[in-house]
C-alpha cells in the first residue's frame, strides 16, 4: 500500500530528528547514504517516498534500525506539533477558507505554532458543531430510517452476536434476568456499578481503563430498563465502536446498541417461536409478547417489526405517538401514509386524529389494547394501540398491518372503524365551516413551547454527552 502523506511526514520528521541529533547538514549526510542534499530535503518535508536502500544507508549512516525511522511516532514534541499543523492545514476545512499555510520554520517558537493549533483545532470543532444542526440531524435521521426499511428492519450480525453473547452467559429461555446480564458485562471484563451521581446527558458512562460501566441507581422503575441499559453500554464495546465521525455515525451507533440490546431481551429464536405459535392460532399480540419477555409495551412493539417481515413475510406499521399527537418514533413498510415535512422527516410531525394512535387517548380503558381498521388514501389498516404515561406525558404505541394480514392478530374482529383522508386537510385539521365562522375573531389560545427533538447537541468527543461532566464523573469514582 502506497503511504499516505501522514507517514512520510512522519517518516520526513524522524528522518530529520536524526540527521540534526547527529549534527549532520543535508549535503552532509546526503555525500554519506549517496543522493544530494536537496533529494534529502525532500524526503525530510514529507515531499517524496525514500526508497528502502536509501532508508537503509540513512538507518547505517545515524546508527540506528530502519524500523526506528519507520515508527509512526513524531520523533519528539516539536515534531509533533509540526506534524499535527500539516494535517490541519491540508484539510478540506481550513483549504475551503483560501488562507494560505503558515510555512514553519525552524525559528518559529513552539508556543506560536501552539496558537495557531488551537485556531484549527476550535475550527474543527465548530465545523463538526455546524453538522448537528436540527435540519442536518433530522435528514440523517430520515436516510438511516429509509436505509432500514430496505432491510426489513432486520441485522442478522447483531441478532447472532446476542444469541452468541446470551449462550456464553448460560442464558437459556424466558425473561433475561439482571444476573445473567452483570455476568455478561463480567465476560467482557466489565463490572456494572449503580451510582446516583451520572451525568445528567450521559444514560451510561464506561470506564475503560478500570472495566466498569455506571448506570443509574437499580431502584429505577420500569422493568427492563437497566438491563436495556447495561447491554447498551456492552453493546458499544462488542460492536467494536469507534468516537462517532458525524451525526449519522452516531445514529447508526444508537441504532445498534438499542438492536443489540432488544435482541437480547427477547433474543430471535425464542422470539420467533413464540411469535410463530401465536400466528398460527391467529392470536398474535403485542401484549402477550411483552409479558412473556418482560419488557416494555415499546421495546415489544418495535422488536416485532425486526422479526415480522423478516421471518412471516408481514409488512407492518411502529407508531410512538405523544399526547400531542405528535410522532416521536416510527417505522414503516406497510405503506400507511404517515405525514412528513418537505425532507421527508416524520418525527415531530403531527398524526391524523382519526388513527387509532390518537383516537386511543379517549378511551377509559388504558389497562389493554384497543383495535381499530382505518380507511387511508393507500388502503385499509388494522392496528392494536396501547397508551401509557410517564412523567413527560401521555404517549401511545401502536402496531398495524394491512387489511389482509389482519387475520393473525388477536383483535382482528373489532367493530371500530375511521376513516382517515389525511392529509387532505379538511380530514381532521381544517375546522368545520360551521364551527370556524362561529369562533373566529373570538379565540386566543396560547401556545404551548414547542418542544424540539433534535435540538442541537452539546457537541464535544461524543455527540449529545457533555465531556466535561463525563470525564469529572469518572475522575470522582475511579479514586474512590
Ligand atoms: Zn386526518
Amino acid at each position: 500500500m502506497a503511504p499516505t502523506s501522514l507517514e512520510l511526514s512522519t517518516l520526513g520528521h524522524r528522518i530529520r530528528h536524526q540527521r540534526i541529533s547527529h549534527g549532520f547538514t543535508l549535503d552532509e549526510l546526503g555525500e554519506r547514504v549517496g543522493v544530494a542534499g536537496s533529494q534529502l530535503s525532500l524526503i525530510e518535508n514529507g515531499k517524496r517516498e525514500p526508497k528502502l536502500s536509501l532508508l537503509q544507508a540513512i538507518a547505517v549512516a545515524t546508527g540506528v534500525e530502519v524500523t526506528d525511522l519507520l515508527s509512526s511516532e513524531p520523533p519528539n514534541r516539536r515534531a509533533a506539533l509540526e506534524i499535527e499543523l500539516e494535517r490541519a492545514q491540508a484539510s478540506s476545512v481550513f483549504r475551503q477558507l483560501g488562507i494560505p499555510p503558515v510555512k514553519v520554520t525552524k525559528g518559529m517558537s513552539d508556543e506560536t505554532i501552539e496558537a495557531i493549533l488551537g485556531l484549527h483545532r476550535e475550527l474543527q470543532r465548530r465545523e463538526s458543531e455546524a453538522i448537528a444542526t436540527p435540519e442536518e440531524a433530522r435528514r440523517a435521521n430520515t436516510e438511516l430510517r429509509l436505509h432500514m426499511r430496505t432491510l426489513d428492519n432486520y441485522l442478522p450480525e447483531i441478532e447472532k452476536l446476542a444469541e452468541k453473547q446470551l449462550r456464553a452467559a448460560g442464558h437459556v429461555s424466558g425473561a433475561l434476568t439482571h444476573r445473567t446480564v452483570s455476568i455478561m458485562a463480567e465476560q467482557l471484563g466489565f463490572e456494572l456499578i449503580y451510582v446516583n451521581d451520572l451525568p445528567h446527558s450521559a444514560r451510561s458512562v464506561t470506564d475503560l481503563e478500570n472495566g466498569r460501566i455506571y448506570l443509574p441507581p437499580a431502584s429505577i422503575p420500569g422493568g427492563h430498563g437497566l438491563r436495556s441499559m447495561a447491554l447498551q453500554a456492552m453493546a458499544h464495546r462488542l460492536l467494536g465502536h469507534q468516537r462517532p465521525t458525524d451525526y449519522a455515525d452516531f445514529l447508526q451507533q444508537r441504532l445498534e446498541i438499542n438492536y443489540f440490546a432488544a435482541s437480547c431481551l427477547m433474543p430471535e429464536t425464542a422470539s420467533v417461536a413464540f411469535l410463530s405459535q401465536r400466528k398460527k392460532e391467529r392470536d398474535l399480540a403485542v401484549e402477550d409478547f411483552r409479558d412473556a419477555f418482560g419488557v416494555t409495551h415499546e421495546a415489544a412493539g418495535m422488536r416485532i417489526t425486526n422479526l415480522v417481515t423478516h421471518h412471516f413475510g408481514i409488512p407492518l406499521h411502529f407508531l410512538r405517538v405523544d399526547g400531542s399527537g405528535a410522532i416521536s418514533r416510527v417505522y414503516e413498510n406497510d405503506g400507511l401514509p404517515v405525514p412528513m415535512d418537505v425532507t421527508g422527516a416524520v418525527e415531530g410531525q403531527i398524526v391524523c386524529r382519526r388513527f387509532l394512535a390518537r383516537a386511543a387517548f379517549e378511551e377509559q380503558n388504558r389497562t389493554t389494547e384497543h383495535y381499530q381498521y382505518t380507511d387511508t388514501p393507500a388502503g385499509t389498516f388494522w392496528c392494536s394501540t396501547q397508551t401509557g404515561t410517564t412523567s413527560a406525558g401521555e404517549f401511545s404505541i401502536t402496531v398495524g398491518v394491512p387489511f389482509d394480514d389482519a387475520k393473525w392478530f388477536r383483535g382482528r374482529e373489532t367493530q371500530k372503524r375511521a376513516v382517515s383522508t389525511c392529509p387532505d386537510e379538511s380530514c381532521c385539521r381544517r375546522p368545520a365551516a360551521s364551527v370556524a365562522e362561529r369562533w373566529s375573531g373570538k379565540a386566543w389560545p396560547s401556545a404551548r413551547v414547542h418542544q424540539h427533538m433534535f435540538s442541537p447537541l452539546p457537541r464535544g468527543a461524543f455527540p449529545g454527552v457533555d465531556d466535561g461532566e463525563v470525564y469529572a464523573f469518572l475522575d470522582r469514582h475511579a479514586q474512590g
